[in-house]
């Protein structure tokens, strides 16, 4: 991975640790030569560079889904707030331009398309196949599972869906993402890589 751009993502907002950040970035190198990537929950562009390189290394795009208004975690009083990405004009939070200055920074402009927007309700209007689908988005149960539904029949035959924040035992993590990791299992995907909470699997 680019050396500068390596710097962004280690120094951006977000939650991405670099172990799982070069794990994905691998997949988004193998499932780029099959087509675009596809992120779901940009925040403010961590994963995003990491996957962004990888798909600028391949000549393919990265689109990232996010409506930048916080998951329910995210919010005031909720485990995973800042305060600094709350717009003071909405009062509400707004990571857009975070990602946009990350996304700069990266110097990954042209390569790494913003949607802004629900997950489900752009999923329902998407038509692409996908070379790699990564869900990172909210982590309410239905929230991930609707993120699943809506996504998973875009990975491209030979492609690889992505699942983050993955805990098989819930002292250490929610359980909605590896709810989401057995269903994929039962739908015939096939686990690959296991890189911290992060897990691979290919169609
Ligand atoms: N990948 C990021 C972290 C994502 S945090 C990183 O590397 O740091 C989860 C994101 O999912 C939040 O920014 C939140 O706004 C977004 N999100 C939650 N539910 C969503 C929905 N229904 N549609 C679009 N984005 C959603
Ligand atoms: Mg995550």
């Amino acid at each position: 991975m680019r050396p500068d751009a390596l710097a962004v993502a280690r120094a951006a907002k977000g939650f991405m640790p670099d172990d799982e950040g070069m794990a994905l970035h691998d997949a988004g190198l193998d499932g780029g030569r099959t087509g675009p990537l596809l992120e779901i929950g940009s925040y403010c562009g961590k994963s995003a560079v990491y996957l962004g390189t990888a798909a600028q290394s391949v000549g393919t795009v990265l689109f990232t889904v996010d409506h930048h208004h916080g998951s329910e975690e995210n919010q005031t009083g909720w485990e995973h707030h800042d305060p600094e990405v709350v717009d003071p004009h909405t009062g509400r939070m707004d990571t857009l331009p975070f990602l946009r200055r990350t996304i700069e920074d990266a110097a990954l402009d042209g390569i790494v398309i913003a949607v802004v927007g629900d997950s489900p309700t752009v999923a329902t209007h998407w038509r692409t196949p996908l070379g790699l689908l990564f869900i990172d988005g909210g982590h309410a149960l239905d929230v991930a599972m609707g993120d699943y539904s809506a996504w998973s029949g875009f990975v491209a035959d030979g492609g690889l869906l992505a699942i983050h924040d993955v805990f098989e035992n819930p002292a250490d993590g929610g359980q909605a993402p590896f709810l989401v990791w057995q269903r994929a299992v039962a739908d015939g995907f096939t686990p690959e890589r296991v890189a911290g909470s992060l897990r691979v699997l290919r169609r």
